[in-house]
Formats: structure tokens, sequence, C-alpha cells
């Protein structure tokens, strides 16, 4: 290849100009297929979207032998990505725990994209691997400020960062490991153990979403000090924080480690009011947290930090070609130990500008308005007579019920639940979430609708016509006059 190919690369010294004449192409693509679409998501399910893609000439599963061109190409799929994608900038996405990404992190994740800092080898990040150092200590000091030397690592999400606690436990502990959680843990905490080989966690009865410190304690006794503790502050179903003193208090007892996946909560650390509910994190041995739910960030912006820094030396690995041993002794940054990634994007560049430019003070009143949003939320459930509140939130999570369904038996209450949601799917109008918990009557499953409210400018009014419409297809929904699907 000579020099004068012309290929437009998007660094170098005439990468701004060639990357800024496609960004705008690429933006009004994307802007005529947001408009196209409308509301939070395609109406018409999986059928409209495969059907928009053959129509743009895709679908066919081959790759083509000729490029149409850039400019086309960028402007053609831009658009068609924007018509059908799910946008949690429009406040009735509200199912899962996905946040619309700032606009001052994404344009700085452009430039981390284009100059393509390898996170891996210090010569191939000198100025991503220092500012990731900075922020990362930040972020250990926002967990753990009362610690001399704690440490954070980036992670590609809550998923990972728990994967890497428990592999962290399993060479820090001595003896075999046992894994013990809440019947509120995230899937992937059993999933980490399993990868890991590990036998299955023991799990610990739940009341409210909430560990009881009674049933850990319980759990604990038959089976030494070979074991980390998962606690949750946020849970997945309902957003409940567990008691943390008091599990910290029982780990300390039992000689347990002790994990605390705040992948939905950790970020409240925030906001001066709300760390108030978090408090015992600080006795965690590790934390993980998400910046791609309260942090509004792209996916993926997971973190995890831990209590001691020296902790993190169980990820150390040497490789010749990238840390030799005479590099890092004549002071080059050894980075290839703080991930179990080998090439990794500068994820943490976007976390800092956005902390840079909004600072905690500024996300935490975020967290806030959205948890302010969900007590507004629940209040109007409260009010309204056709429909049912489960309990008040504690973060931003809502979860409901249709009364209609109070006298159904239970399996068709729950299959109704799950037609509602699927009916709001197909119109295209909203993405409401789902949450199956044991009753507070029974103890048996039962299935609720669950808004997962991370909208930093939607208030209480903007979910009212959505609640009017679940109450309106419960009703004929109920009557049979929607054909179940
Ligand atoms: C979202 C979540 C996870 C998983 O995080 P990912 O970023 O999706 O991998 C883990 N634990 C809890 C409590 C979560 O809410």
């Amino acid at each position: 290849m000579s020099a004068h190919n012309g290929f437009r690369l998007a660094s170098g010294p005439r990468g701004a100009e060639q990357l800024g004449g496609l960004l705008a192409v690429a933006l009004r693509g994307m802007e005529t297929g947001v408009l196209e679409r409308g509301g939070p998501l395609p109406a018409g399910g999986p059928a409209v979207v495969s059907a928009a893609l053959a129509a743009a000439g895709g679908g066919t599963g081959r790759l083509p032998r000729e490029g149409i061109g850039e400019e086309r190409a960028l402007e053609e799929m831009s658009r068609l990505l924007g018509l059908g994608s799910a946008d949690p900038a429009h406040p009735h996405c509200a199912a899962h725990l996905v946040c619309s990404s700032l606009a001052v992190s994404v344009a700085a994740d452009v430039v981390a994209s284009a100059l393509n800092p390898s996170m891996d080898v210090w010569e191939l990040a000198p100025m991503a691997s220092e500012i990731e150092r900075d922020f990362t200590t930040g972020i250990a000091g926002l967990c753990y400020p009362a610690e001399s030397s704690p440490d954070a690592v980036v992670t590609s999400g809550g998923t990972e960062s728990n994967l890497l606690a428990l592999l962290l436990a399993r060479t820090l502990i001595e003896g075999d490991l046992q894994v013990v959680c809440g019947a509120n843990a995230h899937h992937s905490v059993t999933r980490a153990a399993w990868i890991l080989g590990l036998p299955t966690p023991v799990v610990v009865a739940c009341e409210d979403d909430r560990m009881v410190p009674a049933a850990l304690e319980a759990a604990l006794e038959p089976l030494g000090s070979s074991t980390l503790v998962v606690a949750t502050a946020g849970t997945t179903n309902t957003g409940r924080i567990d008691p943390l003193p008091e599990i910290a208090e029982t780990c300390r007892r039992f000689g347990a480690r002790l994990h605390v996946d705040a992948a939905y909560g950790g970020l409240a650390l925030c906001s001066e009011e709300l760390s108030r509910r978090l408090k015992g994190i600080e006795l965690a041995d590790s934390v993980t947290l998400d910046m791609h739910k309260f942090g509004w960030q792209s996916i993926a912006a997971g973190l995890l930090a831990t209590r001691n820094a020296r902790d993190l030396g169980a990820l150390k690995i040497s490789a010749d070609y990238i840390n030799a041993s005479d590099d890092v002794d004549a002071g080059l940054p050894d980075l290839l130990g703080r991930s179990i990634w080998t090439s990794r994007r500068a994820d943490a560049f976007r976390m800092a500008v956005t902390m840079s430019a909004l600072g905690t003070d500024g996300l935490g009143r975020m967290v806030e308005h959205c948890c302010t949003t969900a007590q507004e939320v629940a209040a109007e459930i409260d009010r309204r007579p056709g429909l049912r509140l489960w309990k008040r939130p504690s973060l931003s999570t809502v979860l409901f019920r249709p009364t209609v369904l109070d006298d159904l038996p239970s399996t068709a209450g729950d299959a109704l639940v799950g037609r509602i949601r699927r009916e709001l799917l197909n119109r295209g109008t909203a993405i409401v979430g789902r949450a199956a918990l044991p009753d507070t009557k029974d103890g048996h499953r039962k299935l609720w609708l669950k808004l997962t409210l991370l909208h930093p400018n939607a208030s209480g009014a903007d979910y009212r016509p959505l609640l009017d419409q679940v109450v309106a297809i419960a009703a004929q929904e109920q009557a049979g006059l929607v054909e179940s699907r």
C-alpha cells in the first residue's frame, strides 16, 4: 500500500477533519431514522425489523463483494439503526437498567475511538492510562473514603466485576472457596462461580427482596471462614439494598470475605443524601459499580473497587512482549495486570470526561432526580384504583400490577402480565419490564410489571400516559378482546 492510497483515517493530522465530515453524514442518518420511529422502540415486533433491513437491501446473510461507499453505507445504516433501536432517551423506555448516554460522554468516546489507545501496553496509551489511573483512584476513594490504599479497575460491566470479585476471593482466601449470596443476587454471581469451577453458591433467604441477616448467620455457621459473601446494593428486580452494616458485622465475626454488588446502586454514593442508604458498603472487601446504569455512559462502563490495592495483585501476569521485567524496572507502568483482557478500550476516558464535566455533585443530583421520579410514579400508582403498587421504591424501580389481575388464578394473572408487556412492545409505545417476586401471603412467586427509571430529565407526570395504557390493555386483555400472543 502506498502513502497516497487515500483511505480516510480517524486520527493523524487530518483525522479530525475526515472524521468530522463522516460524523455529520452518520448523525444525519441517525436523526432521520429516529424521527421516522417516533416512539421508544419500533412498533410491530421482530418481523417488522427484519423487513426494514431487507427493504434496505440487507438481511441476506452474505457479505457484499462490492461496497456502496462510505457516505452511503454510513447514512443508510445509521438511519436503519436509528429507526430500529430502543431509545432510552424516551421516558417510556423504562424496563431495564440501561440509560441514555450523556452526549458529552459519547463525544469523548469518539475521540477515544479515533485515537484507539490500547490499555494493555503503556506505549500505546501513555495519557489514556494516566487518566484511567487518576479516575479509578477517585472511584476507589468514593467507595472507601477512609482507607489509605483502595484501588479500582475498569471492567465491561457488573457481570465481569462480579466475576473478578470471585476470582480475587478464590486467589486470596485459603482453602476451597464457597460463595454465599442472597436469593436476590444477580444471576451473574452464580454464573461466575460456574465459570471459575467453584461450588454452586449457598443461597440465603430474603424478605422484601433484602437478605435476612439471621439467615446469613445460619448459612455461615457450618461453612468456616473460606467463604465469600455477596450482598447487593440495588437489586435488579426491585432496587432494594441489603442491610449492609449487619451483613458486614456477620462476615467479620465468621471471618468471611464480603463483596457488595452495587452495579445499580453504587453511583448513589455521589449523593450525600442517598449515600446514607449505602452505609456499610465501605466495610466490603470489594464493590461492583456500573456507570452504564446510574452514570449515563454507553455500554460498557463497569468498575470493580477493592478496599486494599494489594488484592488486585491477584490479576498480575507477565508477557515478555508487553510488560517485560526490564521495561517495568526501567519505570514503564505495567498495565496488563489491571484487567483480565489484553487489548482493551479506553472506556475510562469518557467516564473521566463525564466526571470532569459534572463532578460527583452533578451525577449525584441526576441519581436523586431519578429516585424522586420513582417516588412520584409510585404515588400516582397508589392513587389509581386500577393499579396496585408493590412497595415504596428504594432507588428508582417501581413494581405494580393492574388490580383486575387480583381475581385471577396466579398462573392466569402472570400470563396476563406477560401479555400486557408484549402488547406495549408490539405497539412500540413503551418498554416495561417484569419481575417475579415471592408473594407476602403464600410465598409463591408472582409476576409484576416493572419500571426502572434512569431518565435524568423525565418526571412523574411523564409516566401517566404509560399507566393509562397499562390499565386499558389490562381491561381489554381480561375481557378477551385482544388476542393472546
Ligand atoms: C446490571 C447488574 C449486573 C450486571 O451488570 P452488566 O453491566 O449488565 O454486566 C450485576 N448486578 C446487578 C445488581 C445489576 O443490576
